[in-house]
């Protein structure tokens, strides 16, 4: 029986917020619930708009298909950074929620990428993302397919004139140069953002935002807790990435937007700034970079 104890029960609700803010990041098809359910609990603590973001053709049809019928959601379409390769080079391990398929090589990447285009160009679609390099789960066979679908995402979102929404990682000086090469987007955001001080300097001295997952609560994340700190505060977003990087104390039990409070009262506290103050200035990053 699930009690409070359960490490794999859902956390509480908690304390609404007063300010209400988005989840500039989430996986609500991966989640456990209806979406309804998912965003009646969220907007209950204060949580009143979501990015639901695709990751494969299916999620980010999907996505599209979703924040179409629900005014609290906007969509970003993408490859995923792991997809990408899958769809040159076949996915061996089964990982892909597609399941297990034949390589299809360049031509079937191009095809992918020209179906993430059309869904781009739809109105309640507000970001192409996730896409990056992830060089933790992509072994160098799958390099080359991951930074040419990149470089492809970055065009599609320059064109359409929505924000590009970056994973990364592992692969920040990668990341930071191929941005560089291709041009950014006008509106660029690092998703559950994972580089040090230093490098938050950099995304602020070209205007990127940087978003703040869970993870920015544990133990062992000082050094994203010292960005955080120097980062300007009207580039900073707050986002679940859920059901993953549930925040501290509830880490290893399902992540759902309605757990956004408790990582921004963790993040007000590394800034030294009171939480409403800091849920007004995501609520307008987050609108201003997804440009709703
Ligand atoms: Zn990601
Ligand atoms: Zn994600």
């Amino acid at each position: 029986m699930p009690s409070h104890t359960d490490k794999n029960a859902a956390p509480p609700l908690p304390e609404p917020l007063r300010v209400p803010v988005a989840d500039s990041h989430t996986h609500l098809d991966m989640q456990s619930g209806t979406v309804e359910e998912g965003l009646a609990r969220a907007a209950s603590v204060g949580v009143t708009t979501v990015v639901q973001v695709g990751c494969d053709l299916k999620g980010s049809r999907w996505a599209a298909e979703t924040a179409a019928a629900y005014e609290a959601v906007h969509a970003a379409v993408a490859l995923h950074p792991n997809e990408a390769p899958r769809i040159v080079h076949g996915d061996p391990d089964g990982w892909s929620r597609q399941g297990a398929r034949e390589p299809g090589g360049d031509a079937a990447l191009d095809e992918a990428l020209a179906e993430i285009d059309r869904l781009a160009a739809l109105p309640q679609v507000r970001g192409v993302g996730e896409t990056g390099l992830d060089h933790f789960r992509t072994g160098p066979e799958g390099k080359d397919a991951q930074e040419r679908s990149f470089r492809a995402h970055i065009e599609i979102a320059k064109r359409h004139g929505k924000a590009l929404v970056i994973h990364d990682r592992e692969a920040h000086a990668d990341v930071l140069r191929i941005l560089k090469e291709e041009g950014a987007p006008e509106r660029t955001v690092f998703h559950c953002y994972s580089g040090d001080a230093a490098m938050a300097e950099e995304c602020a001295r070209h205007g990127y935002y940087l978003s703040f997952a869970g993870n920015v609560t544990f133990k062992n994340a000082q050094n994203l807790r010292d960005a955080l700190a120097l980062a300007p505060r009207e580039l900073v977003l707050v986002e679940t990435d859920a059901p993953f990087l549930t925040p501290a104390p509830y880490r290893g039990r399902p992540n759902a937007p309605y757990l956004i409070p408790v990582t921004l009262r963790a993040m007000a506290e590394v800034c030294g700034t009171d939480e409403d103050a800091l849920a007004t200035a995501i609520a307008a990053n987050t609108a201003r970079a997804f440009g709703y």
